[in-house]
């Protein structure tokens, strides 16, 4: 006799229940669990302000830490400050740092392909948190300097019950320090979990889907202001996958980017040091590239003219300041190792007179690039009067 298939088979087969449970009894905590709660007891000044504070600190642990030190490597920190990060990361329960930085390395190598563990070509519930319920093992391999690292090690390790300490007992114990425990620790526990892992999960879905591309069209991650207001910065993805070594996110100091400016903030207490940051002209040529290729003229005969030499003649006066800048950087260094004083006195000389070249050749290209912008900005106006 054929025994017709079991209807869930498919989905027990394909899916995980060691993530599928957890992610479903978060769900329900917040679906159901909220509401009840807030009808019955409301919210208490203790619980929001334990929410806020565990999802500030957990949440910062991943992208400062998680991502930007552990898995780019874009600043170096103490080991008092990793410590902290592994410890508040580990409670925002995605995973251990070093399993979360080897597949974080391997989206960036291999983003939207099929070996990208969270490809958005799979769909938007895929890179959301598909991959993480599915059975199927990313397998990223841990890298040596990541494993090298005794912290990163013993986080590895013990990740689980450090997050059960740092996730739920410490809001659990300040809950109970200021008289309401419950409070403290649903706040700060499920329901801090859960807006803090949909938080981080829409980097990988909403900013390879939703805003813009200025840097770059190689790839799917796309900027949007509104996303790095609740992601700590982290919605500056097209920037972030063009230069990911790069310790921010945003690169205007108006940029909305809470973990750049904790690392800025953590480098006068002398817990960071060198923060990688991509040269402005670099990122300038970039840009410029980028609206080049995808700028789209109305029919207007001299302005293809006009795009051709505005922008030739920005790379050339980019070209010119970059090749100065090389020249002051390497005579900077010879100077450091010459030990000759009539030497040292002319490479002073070279290096005075370099410097003075750089900054001409600065203002002329930032001259060059408010041409380019006004022309830009022409072209749009052109287009929309059309
Ligand atoms: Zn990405
Ligand atoms: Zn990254």
């Amino acid at each position: 006799m054929i025994q017709a298939p079991f209807p869930g088979g498919q989905i027990l087969n394909k899916y995980s229940l060691k993530t599928a449970i957890p992610f479903s009894v978060l769900f329900l905590c917040v679906c159901i669990g909220l509401p009840l709660y807030l009808y019955h007891k409301g919210l208490s000044l203790v619980s929001a302000g334990v929410f806020v504070f565990m999802f500030v600190s957990t949440l910062l642990s991943i992208t400062a830490g998680y991502h930007r030190l552990f898995a780019h490597r874009s600043y170096q920190a103490s080991p008092i400050l990793k410590a902290l990060f592994l410890f508040f990361g580990a409670g925002a329960f995605q995973e251990s740092c070093l399993k979360w930085s080897s597949e974080h390395r391997v989206h960036h190598r291999f983003v939207d392909t099929d070996k990208d563990p969270y490809s958005i070509k799979k769909g938007f519930f895929w890179a959301h948190m598909g991959w993480m319920l599915s059975k199927e093992d990313p397998k990223a391999p841990h890298p040596k300097d990541l494993k090298s690292d005794p912290l990163v090690r013993f986080q590895h390790r013990y990740w689980f019950p450090i997050g059960m300490i740092s996730g739920f007992g410490l809001p659990l114990a300040i809950g109970w320090s200021l008289g309401d425990p419950w409070g403290g620790l649903f706040f700060g526990g499920p329901v801090r979990i859960f807006f803090a892992h949909h938080v981080t999960f829409f980097i990988n879905s909403i900013a390879h889907m939703f805003g813009s591309q200025p840097y770059s069209t190689e790839g799917s991650a796309r900027d949007s202001w509104w996303l790095a207001f609740f992601t700590f910065g982290e919605g500056y993805h097209n920037f972030h996958h063009t230069y990911p070594s790069d310790y921010r996110n945003g690169i205007r100091f108006y940029h909305w980017d809470p973990s750049k400016w904790l690392i800025q903030g953590l480098r006068m207490l002398r817990l960071t040091w060198d923060l990688k940051r991509t040269p402005e002209e670099v990122i300038v040529r970039k840009k410029v590239q980028n609206q080049f290729v995808h700028i789209s003229l109305p029919k207007i005969q001299e302005l293809e003219a006009l795009r051709q030499k505005l922008y030739a003649e920005l790379m050339a006066r980019l070209d010119e300041f970059s090749q100065n800048k090389k020249a002051w950087i390497a005579t900077k260094r010879e100077m450091a190792t010459q030990k000759i004083t009539k030497a040292e006195h002319e490479l002073e000389h070279e290096l005075a007179r370099l410097k003075e070249k750089i900054e001409l050749n600065r203002k002329s290209y930032q001259e060059s690039y408010d041409n380019w912008k006004q022309f830009l900005h022409y072209v749009q106006k052109q287009r929309m009067a059309a």
